[in-house]
């Protein structure tokens, strides 16, 4: 009616001072989105792509999703493409954080704004923002799970026997999820309450890489423990009593590690994402617990910052996180630690999973 029509004379109006470029351009024009996820294996992943696509699609954007297969190089050109068709944003979760930085440059050169996803893009000024959840709180949380459950913050001075894994070595998160884990690890360690059989511990965090598992791939994480446990832990030898597992899916290969290497117990077991695999494994009590990062609000988050950008304000963000070459813009989500006794309470009460994919 009369405020569509009003709209249409200040558009024409303002386009007629030769101003306000894309304010006119967006009611013929879309605004485009491309999203580059790094592969399709991990549940996390999909559930990701399609929240943001679905929320971007709600705000009347057009959005491309591709995937990766895991393959740094089908990433870059994947990317590459989107700029040569000209999205107006790019938003990169990448296999390979410094590999992506001259992909996201062509698409910053080719006039998209790029924002990094759940994974930082390193050594770049090509990067605008980045949305993720706190890292090193992450780890914390697994560190922290670990030191109560075995009641070392209660005075138990073991010492208790604990196996450390890290994640992909290509990943900066990898880094800071580590580095959160340790930093509640390591006192127990210097005092001897905490040993590896395996003697696989990083010299120092910036060494997380020696006990990463590349592409955080299950199989390679189930390959890794089953070697340590049939090494140092089988036949009642020395009792494996904890496993620091980075994400879900190593904690599932941790899993099977355990079983096919007839341990006949469980230790305590660590994870990230709360897939629904891993959840169930919790509920069983073959998983100890998981770090869950509510993806729905990463899309939203995601989302929302674009939309700030679309309508020409400056969007909110709750710090700023180093990428190598600058200070990034960044909005830090808080993830919360689940165990069988929160499992309902966070996750099927919040609606995330449904009780029967929880496995309850
Ligand atoms: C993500 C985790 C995920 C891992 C493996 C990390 O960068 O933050 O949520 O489990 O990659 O895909």
């Amino acid at each position: 009616g009369m405020a569509a029509l009003g709209t249409a004379a200040i558009l024409i109006s303002m386009a007629g001072c030769g101003s306000a470029r894309s304010q006119s351009e967006s009611s013929d024009a879309k605004v485009s989105v491309g999203i580059s996820m790094p592969e399709q294996q991990l549940e996390r992943w999909q559930i990701d792509g399609n929240n943001l696509k679905k929320k971007l699609e709600s705000y009347g954007y057009s959005v491309t999703l591709q995937y990766a297969d895991g393959k740094t190089d089908q990433q870059s050109s994947q990317i590459q493409n989107m700029a040569n068709n000209g999205v107006d944003y790019v938003v990169i979760a990448s296999i390979d954080g410094t590999a992506t930085g001259s992909a996201a440059e062509q698409a910053k050169a080719a006039g998209a704004k790029v924002i990094a996803y759940d994974r930082m893009i390193m050594n770049t000024d090509a990067v605008d923002y980045y949305a993720t959840f706190s890292l090193t709180e992450v780890g914390k949380m697994q560190g922290e799970y670990i030191v109560k459950k075995l009641g070392l913050d209660s005075g138990k001075k073991g010492p208790f026997n604990i196996e450390l894994m890290s994640g992909s070595p290509t990943d900066n998160n990898a880094k800071y999820y580590y580095q959160g884990a340790w930093s509640v690890l390591e006192p127990y360690f210097k005092s001897g309450a905490l040993q590896s059989k395996s003697g696989k511990v990083p010299k120092t965090v910036d060494d997380y890489r020696s006990i990463g598992i590349d592409n955080w791939d299950q199989q390679k994480g189930q390959n890794e423990m089953e070697n340590r446990i049939n090494s140092f832990y089988s036949n009642g030898t020395n009792h494996l009593d904890a496993v620091l597992a980075p994400n879900d899916a190593l904690a599932r290969g941790t899993v099977q590690a355990v079983q096919s290497a007839g341990l006949g117990y469980y230790p305590i077991i660590t994870g990230q994402d709360a897939e629904q695999a891993s959840v169930q494994n919790i509920v069983k009590g073959q998983q100890s617990m998981t770090v869950y990062k509510d993806t729905r609000k990463l899309a939203t988050s995601t989302a929302n910052l674009i939309k700030s950008l679309v309508e020409g304000k400056t969007p909110e963000t709750t710090s700023t996180f180093p990428n190598g070459n600058k200070d990034v813009p960044s909005i830090m989500l808080t993830p919360v630690s689940v165990d069988k006794s929160n499992v309902k309470k966070e996750l099927v009460d919040s609606g995330y999973l449904t009780a029967s994919e929880a496995g309850l």
